[in-house]
């Protein structure tokens, strides 16, 4: 696969290691690498003053085709909790899936930084939010006791994989418009949705309805690094000082941004999202069809969710394969834009290999 040089050298170059457990277990790609080494030739004025900074931020509008306000931030849970607070005062709500990335695994971080907004989750059997289930949400209560509806969370892809479309996104924003609630997207795969849906990023975000969009770059092959778009100016207001004042104000900035550079101008960061969401796709057409083995959710982006006995799954464990299963419910397999085809189709043998065994002894 195609890897930095400096990166490969000493390294088994068949990359027999490689697993699936999650998408930031993939190195760098060569495109943010290459920008990351052209931004260390020179020295550069500090906390986003430089000229990658805006080179970057520039991408982003020109991507976007829209004059957002952008911040870069150093993960995920940083993005999605400040630009939460942002939206929120302390005796505000925000609605999410139970399945939501900020409700299940940022461990209090949106409170936290919210000054103790409260997540309202709603039931979802694949992760997504319906409109019936948002207006349900933010009408249950209206008195006083309650904190107040205010921002609405979407994930794009959701945790398990599933992509909502433009009509549902659009459905979505209409409900808040109606409601006076403002919609977020968690975009930590956010290129793998686009990539999915064959459209312009504005479809899905500020012309579909979204005030605010957390773009993941490091499950997209970045090393470190969110960005943090903001359709609507005024939102945007003392941002900077809230990123600060929250420790995620690099100040050598350029290397944050510079990455972006790489990925957005090449055209890498829809490129790297197309590959992962093949793989999946590979995969789930190898074990689609076996007995005994069920693939939990549609495979729409670059993960795919395996239901097997747990013999089957116990075999895959010893036979070397790594994976999760507190997500979803189910063996979850994450595919990025380094995931090797031959190393999927060794994973997919093993795992009808394990299949065969398992329907022979039941037999
Ligand atoms: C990975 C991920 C994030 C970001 O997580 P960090 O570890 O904080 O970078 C946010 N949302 C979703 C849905 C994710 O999968």
């Amino acid at each position: 696969m195609r890897r930095p040089a400096s990166i490969e050298e000493g390294q088994d170059v068949t990359n027999k290691t490689q697993q699936f457990a999650s998408d930031n277990y993939a190195g760098i790609c060569p495109e943010a690498w290459a920008a990351m080494a052209e931004a260390n030739r020179d020295s550069a004025p500090a906390y986003g003053e430089d000229s990658w900074t805006e080179r970057a931020s520039n991408a982003f509008r020109a991507l976007f085709g829209t004059d957002c306000e952008v911040f870069f931030a150093f993960n995920g849970t940083a993005a999605n909790s400040l630009a939460l607070a942002a939206l929120c005062q302390s005796y505000h709500s925000v609605i999410c899936a139970a399945s939501a990335h900020v409700e299940t695994d940022e461990c209090g971080a949106p409170e936290f930084f919210s000054n103790g907004s409260k997540l309202l989750v709603a039931a979802s059997e694949d992760g997504k939010l319906t409109p019936e289930a948002i207006r349900s949400l933010a009408t249950s209560r209206s008195d006083i006791h309650f904190p107040k509806s205010r921002v609405v969370t979407i994930t794009q892809p959701t945790e398990t994989g599933r992509v909502y479309t433009v009509e549902e996104i659009r459905a979505i924003a209409a409900v808040c418009r109606d409601l006076g609630l403002k919609l977020h997207m968690d975009g930590a795969r956010f290129a793998h949705a686009c990539a999915t849906l064959g459209c312009e990023p504005a479809d899905i975000t500020w012309r579909a309805g979204v005030d605010v969009l957390c773009f993941g770059g490091t499950k997209n092959g970045m090393a470190v690094g969110e960005a943090i778009l903001f359709f609507d100016p005024a939102l945007a207001q003392d941002f900077d000082y809230r990123c600060k004042q929250a420790g995620q104000l690099a100040s050598k900035m350029r290397f944050l941004a510079a990455p972006w550079v790489g990925m957005l101008e090449s055209g890498a960061w829809l490129r790297n999202a197309v590959h992962a969401n093949a793989i999946a796709t590979l995969l789930a057409d190898r074990i689609g069809d076996l007995p005994g083995v069920d693939i939990v959710f549609p495979v729409e982006a670059n993960a795919l969710f395996l239901r097997a006995p747990d013999p089957l799954l116990q075999g895959l464990r010893d036979r070397g394969w790594r994976f999760y299963s507190f997500i979803g419910g189910a063996a979850r397999f994450m595919f990025a834009w380094d995931a090797d085809p031959a190393i999927v189709e060794a994973l997919a043998a093993d795992i009808i290999d394990l299949a065969l065994v398992e329907t022979m002894t039941a037999a």
